[in-house]
């Protein structure tokens, strides 16, 4: 039998706490309610969930102190925030304190079950052993530097392994180049290193693609960057 996954669920409105607890209940998920920072804190410590999802606007200790907080003391529970339209300072934030996703309001459920399960694949050992992740067909092993589609093997380079781990960890999320560069490079970004990142990206593209003209893995979106479509 499948161990149910436990969902610590943190979120002040009644409305959308009932919504969202009925439908993880029906996912199949264990929900663990909390209605205010303390509480959250409280319950994240007593119930061990696999996930956390947590409202930004809460009463007593607000979720960007309940996300510190939780981090600073080591806790590793993966984390995807739920902010409110428009507050892209927050999301930054949200990231720079350790969450790991992050879904506005308002958002389909569909899509937050899309979070859910890509983060969840991400420390799911039995669906991502160590540094393997999949897409479709395609199994990327980073710690090896090496991927598979079917029969075919191919090899990749340390950056392209770091490119790969760096859209793994953040998928479905609009990636630009700058951010890619400094996470990769670790590197000051000019314009010779945003050129560097669209080169890596051609190359990387052209081995784990099915077509690279018609990229399905890492995509392009217009003006803004690249998604991994995990
Ligand atoms: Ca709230």
């Amino acid at each position: 039998m499948e161990i149910k996954k436990k969902i610590l669920l943190v979120e002040d409105e009644a409305k959308i706490r009932n919504a969202l607890k009925d439908f993880l209940d029906f996912q199949g998920f264990a929900v663990v309610e909390a209605v205010d920072g303390i509480e959250a804190i409280e319950k994240a410590a007593k119930s061990r969930p696999d996930l956390i999802l947590l409202d930004l606007m809460l009463p007593k200790v607000s979720g960007e102190d309940v996300c510190r907080r939780w981090r600073q003391e080591g806790l590793q529970t993966p984390i995807i925030m739920l902010t409110a339209k428009g507050q892209q300072k927050d999301k930054i934030e949200g990231l720079n304190l350790g969450a790991d996703d992050y879904i506005t309001k308002p958002f389909s459920l569909e899509e937050l079950l899309a979070r859910i399960e890509a983060v969840l694949r991400r420390i799911d050992p039995a669906r991502a052993v160590g540094q393997i992740f999949r897409f479709g067909d395609l199994d990327v092993d980073v710690s090896s530097l090496k991927a598979r589609r079917g029969k075919k093997e191919i090899e990749l380079s340390k950056r392209e392994a770091d490119i790969m781990q760096y859209f793994a960890a953040n998928p479905r999320r609009v990636i630009n180049r700058d951010e890619l560069y400094e996470k990769v490079w670790h590197d000051i970004v000019t314009d010779i290193g945003t050129r560097t990142t669209d080169m890596h990206i051609a190359k990387l593209r052209g081995k784990i693609e099915a077509d690279s003209e018609n990229p399905k893995i890492i995509t392009t979106v217009r003006g803004a960057g690249y998604r991994y479509e995990g």
